[in-house]
């Protein structure tokens, strides 16, 4: 193993960086030209077809058949005119990550290119290795997928991907994206209603996501000379380096030229498919970057975010490079979120989130922003559920991450109007040479405009325009808690419309009714409220004074998803049956212990195989050298004290990994899930993991460098 670190630090050493060169001087030229969207269905189709195809698309209705084969021939047209020969629905199976089932346009019948709206519109892979949870038996495993409209068609490689839905033959959700659309159209429904009281115009809401992806990337062969993280993606062993994050001078530091050369590669293959990442930079940790595309439908940026982990998978490849999103690929250091902005924007162009320096505009953002607040305060447990994952519990709390703890930062501006609203219903807020004027019914004050107040420690952030929710890991598909934060938001807006009518009924003026159930609605949820540290030791005993919850684990996380109140809350929406939640929990807890039974085998395969032996050849020559000096009467105290302590870490790894695995031939006989999921946090996780970490990270400070098998943390993330 020794070898083949070095090895692979010689091939380090030796590495070309390939310059990439885009297509085209400007990215307009390229922009898209592997997407096929609504654009290029204007183009392609008649102007009759075309307007029936967008209706069906904004309404969400079917689209009928001779449209179906219209869209499909056009899409066959474009992809073959680019040399594309097969076509696949692309969907997101619980796997989380994507799937594709290949079929050849070539139709071998009739002798020519074909794609039939039958088979555009729906599919049938074969669904039996798929995660179900129970939902299908295994001689019922038939599901389908359905082409997904609202998101466009794409070629990869030479195939043309057709975003669809995955569903089972009894119309239950297998994947990511059926329950996201519902939870859209839910706060579409919710929110197009509340607006109405505001202006008559709005007759559609739109979610939308913008994904900031963190990233480590690691040279290839380094990677490969790590065990653990091509088995669970993370490392788990690795002392920390001398230098870690500690300078922070990587954070907006310049590109080293190789991973640049990357970032522009992925980025060129991104644009080209209609993707619009937009900035890149350096994050805190070293080796770690982040790329942020420009927000869109939350539907397509869904798609786009999983398209993209993809695309920079494969071409990190070209670059002799690995792209790590792990929550938690390295010890000591930050670890991958994926900051989802969010936001609500009407058709007719107003983001709910902006203040504005219109009264009229200013109550209704106050209404979206209050009950935003009110819907995380009330449902903080199911955010946290919807971001619970092995990986994740890594990160959270630790490292310059969102802790457990689900709260909301809306800044000191923002804080004063709902605290000012919240006292006395008239508002007079001071900041330096600005007094903001009371307009209106002299209740809603004119907004700050500018709200640059920024606190980057807080899982759930009002970002001036838009709320952020940071807690989100690097390596989920962003569906999850998508999903969770538009319920959450159409169950608070249809009650708030609930509350407003009935105090309109009692005949309250609008305005006033509106101010009054407001500030209800703030006192109800303050405590959700935290404007300080969210990392420090304070936070967490301030929180739990409060009676927020830090559930720390995914196990007793995902509890949530089964309460009474959330399963009331999903078929309420339409969003997902209680049957169906509950396979998804018993596919997300299968998914944990298999995580967690991974890393506990590769601790144990990198322990016994490649820690031991190198500590005992090791601890061989000591004893030489030690009893060599002994021989001469030279003192060998110092000797012997270091073969003592590697002699003592040899004994306590070993016998360790042994206790481990008993313990779990021990749990792996527990059936329930949910209890087995437990029993590996914390009786094989929470025991041993750090305790076997801690002795192994000590041997590679003491042992001989050239003999130690792992590839260093300072090699995996200093070399260039
Ligand atoms: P920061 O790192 O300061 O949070 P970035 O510019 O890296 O800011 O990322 C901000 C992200 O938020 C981008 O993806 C941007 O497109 C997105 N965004 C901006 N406005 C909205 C909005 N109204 N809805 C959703 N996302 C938005
Ligand atoms: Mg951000």
């Amino acid at each position: 193993m020794a070898i083949l670190r070095f090895k692979a630090l010689e091939m380090v050493a030796s590495r070309d960086t390939d310059r990439v060169f885009p297509p085209a001087d400007k990215i307009s030229d390229y922009f898209g030209t592997d997407s096929f969207g609504l654009e290029q269905m204007k183009a392609t189709i008649s102007p009759e077809t075309f307007k029936k195809v967008s209706q069906a698309i904004n309404k969400g209705t079917k689209i009928d058949e001779v449209s179906a084969n219209a869209v499909a021939s056009a899409a066959k047209n474009w992809a073959t005119s680019k040399g594309v020969t097969h076509y696949t629905h692309w969907f997101q199976p619980l796997t989380g990550a994507t799937a594709e089932k290949h079929d050849s346009f070539f139709n071998v019948k009739s002798g020519i290119e074909e794609l039939k709206g039958g088979a555009l519109v729906q599919q049938e892979p074969d669904a039996s290795s798929f995660p179900h949870g129970g939902i299908r038996s295994t001689f019922e495993a038939r599901g389908y997928t359905a082409w997904d409209p609202s998101s466009p068609l794409f070629i990869w490689g030479r195939t043309l991907c057709i975003p669809s839905v995955f569903v089972s033959y009894t119309g239950e959700a297998l994947d990511y994206k059926a329950p996201l659309l519902k939870a859209v159209e839910a706060v579409d429904k919710a929110a197009t209603k509340v607006c109405q009281y505001f202006d008559r115009n709005v007759s559609r809401v739109t979610a939308t996501l913008g994904c900031e992806q963190e990233y480590f990337v690691v040279d290839r062969a380094l990677y490969m000379a790590r065990p653990d993280l091509v088995m669970s993606g993370r490392t788990v062993f690795g002392h920390n380096p001398a230098r870690g994050q500690q300078l922070d001078d990587h954070y907006f530091g310049s590109i080293p030229s190789r991973i640049y050369n990357f970032m522009k590669d992925f980025e060129i293959e991104a644009l080209r498919l209609g993707i619009p990442v937009s900035t890149r930079h350096n994050e805190v940790a070293p080796s770690q970057f982040e790329v942020a595309p420009v927000f869109e439908d939350i539907n397509v940026a869904t798609d786009h975010n999983q398209l993209l982990m993809d695309v920079m998978n494969r071409v990190s490849e070209r670059h002799d490079l690995k792209v790590l999103f792990h929550e938690k690929p390295f010890a000591g250091l930050n670890g991958n979120g994926k900051h989802n902005n969010w936001s609500l924007i009407t058709n007719t162009g107003v983001n709910l989130f902006q203040p504005s320096s219109s009264a009229r505009e200013n109550l209704q953002f106050l209404v979206y922003l209050v009950n935003t607040i009110k819907a995380v305060h009330d449902n903080a447990d199911l955010l946290r559920a919807s971001i619970a994952s092995a990986g994740n519990d890594h990160r959270l709390g630790a490292n310059e991450a969102p802790p457990a703890i689900i709260s909301t930062f809306i800044g000191s501006e923002l804080s004063a109007v709902l605290d000012e609203l919240e006292s006395s219903g008239s508002i007079k807020v001071d900041k330096g040479d600005n007094m903001y004027m009371m307009l209106g019914i002299d209740k809603i004050p004119e907004i700050i405009l500018d709200n640059t107040d920024r606190n980057r420690t807080s899982p759930f952030a009002f970002t001036g325009n838009k709320f952020e929710f940071r807690a989100v890991g690097g390596d989920e598909n962003v569906a999850a808690p998508m999903t969770v934060l538009n319920l959450i938001v159409a169950e608070q807006l249809t009650t708030f419309g609930n509350d407003l009518e009935a105090e309109l009924a009692k005949g309250t003026e609008k305005k006033i009714a509106v101010v009054n159930i407001l500030r209800d609605y703030i006192k109800a949820s303050k405590k959700i409220r935290f404007e300080g540290d969210n990392y420090s030791e304070d936070w967490q005993e301030e929180a739990a004074k409060r009676g927020l919850s830090n559930i720390k684990d995914t196990p007793r996380a995902l509890d949530t998803y089964l309460s009474n109140d959330v399963v009331e809350l999903y078929e309420k929406h339409g969003v997902l049956s209680r049957h169906e939640l509950e396979a998804r929990n018993e596919i997300k807890l299968e998914n944990y212990i298999m995580k967690i039974q991974i890393e506990a085998r590769v601790m144990g395969d990198l322990v016994m195989n490649h820690i031991t032996p190198t500590a005992i050849n090791y601890q061989n020559k000591l004893i030489s050298t030690a009893k060599g000096l002994a021989d001469l009467g030279i003192d060998n105290s110092e000797t012997k004290n270091i073969l003592t302590k590697v002699n003592s870490h040899i004994m306590s790894i070993s016998s360790d990994v042994e206790a481990m695995i008993e313990e779990r031939k021990r749990i792996n006989k527990i059936e329930d899930s949910r209890e087995k999921a437990i029993e590996y946090c914390d009786n094989i996780k929470n025991k041993y993991f750090d305790k076997i970490r801690d002795a192994v990270d000590d041997l590679e400070l003491l042992i001989d460098d050239e003999d130690w098998p792992l590839a260093k943390y300072r090699e995996l993330l200093f070399l260039r």
